[in-house]
């Protein structure tokens, strides 16, 4: 009879070892005081939230891993993450959380807070320059298409100058421009 080799190491169900000093415990009354932490207490993590997650599998940080990092005030960890970005915004987590945590809403939060502090990933900062200077992000080229299904060849009521006007009178241009 063989042996079989003995696993070396820790499992990999594992994540990371937490470092204590690093934690901020302002970080979890920072996410429940905006509008939308107020259940973040709630978390018993049954992990529904990433059971439910289209992508989850794909992440290093499952959803219910980011809320328990919150919760543990691991702010740096959380902001400068890639997840929080990767969200598709799909609600499926949140609308199935037994708690009522607004997953989805916190994810939110946080890509606000990473924004403030210049956490934006290039892709996502192309994508918001370009809304910035063009006003839509899709030019609709198969009016064809539209006919063929009885619509007007034009988008009816769509104003790129509206949106443009709109973003640089917020934050949107402070945030993706990097003006005052
Ligand atoms: S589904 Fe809700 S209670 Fe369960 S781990 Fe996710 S956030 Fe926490
Ligand atoms: S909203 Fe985001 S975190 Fe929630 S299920 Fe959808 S992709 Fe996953």
């Amino acid at each position: 009879m063989t042996e079989i080799d003995e696993p070396t190491g820790p499992p990999v169900t594992l994540i990371d070892a937490i470092d204590m000093s690093k934690l901020d415990s302002k970080f979890r009354e920072e996410i429940k005081s905006m509008p939308n932490g107020e259940e973040l207490s709630a978390c018993f993590a049954c992990s529904t939230c990433t059971a439910a997650c289209p992508t989850a599998n794909m992440w290093k940080y499952k959803p219910h891993q980011l809320i328990r990092m919150i919760l543990l005030g691991m702010r740096e960890e959380v902001l400068s993450s890639n997840e929080i970005w990767l969200c598709l915004t799909c609600y499926e987590c949140q609308e199935r959380c037994p708690q009522k945590v607004r997953v989805t809403d916190i994810f939110f939060d946080c890509k606000n807070l990473a924004a403030e502090e210049g956490k934006i990933p290039v892709n996502v900062l192309a994508l918001a320059k370009e809304l910035l200077t063009k006003g839509q992000l899709y030019t609709v080229t198969a009016d064809w298409e539209r006919e063929d299904m009885g619509l007007e060849p034009e988008v009816p009521g769509l104003s790129v100058e509206a949106v443009k006007t709109i973003l640089k009178e917020t934050r949107t241009k402070k945030l993706v421009g990097g003006e005052e």
